[in-house]
């Protein structure tokens, strides 16, 4: 891979592949996803791009790994455990270890951001029947998510 990897303009990267989220399973809508840089043993690390469409969500979820975020194209929200969150371009977070997440697109501007994973992670879990209820027992949780 050239150093840089050059940025050709609107999110796309030389040589990098436009990749789908994961398989098609209809827990999220309208988001690719781009491997930018994957270490090596002395630094385990991937940083990945993801685009969330307008409309878009991507999957509820949780795992034992965490993700650091950075926004930074467009705007949206996000479900961080109990708390939902307004994204902005440029804003920094993390999601911890077995912390429900769920990030929105807003408005008619897709939603982009850097995400950054340890290469060995577990599966993510989506929640079951009763972990939903617990969800949505919080009115702005409950008509926040997309499951
Ligand atoms: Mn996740």
């Amino acid at each position: 891979m050239a150093i840089p990897i050059q940025h050709l303009g609107n999110f796309r990267w030389k040589g990098v592949d436009l990749l789908n989220y994961k398989e098609e399973d209809g827990t999220f809508k309208s988001i690719t996803r781009q491997l930018l840089l994957k270490g090596d043993q002395s630094f385990p690390i991937e940083m990945r791009y993801f685009e969330i469409g307008p409309g878009g969500h991507s999957t509820l979820e949780r795992h034992d790994h965490t993700h650091f975020v950075m926004v930074i194209r467009g705007k949206g929200r996000a479900l961080v455990g109990d708390t939902i969150i307004d994204l902005n371009e440029f804003d920094v977070f993390s999601i911890g270890s077995q912390t429900w997440h769920q990030l929105h697109a807003s408005g008619d501007q897709p939603l982009g951001f850097l995400c950054l994973v340890a290469n060995e992670r577990d599966r993510p879990h989506r929640p079951t029947v009763e972990e939903l209820e617990m969800l949505r027992r919080n009115p702005e949780i409950a008509s926040f998510i997309r499951s």
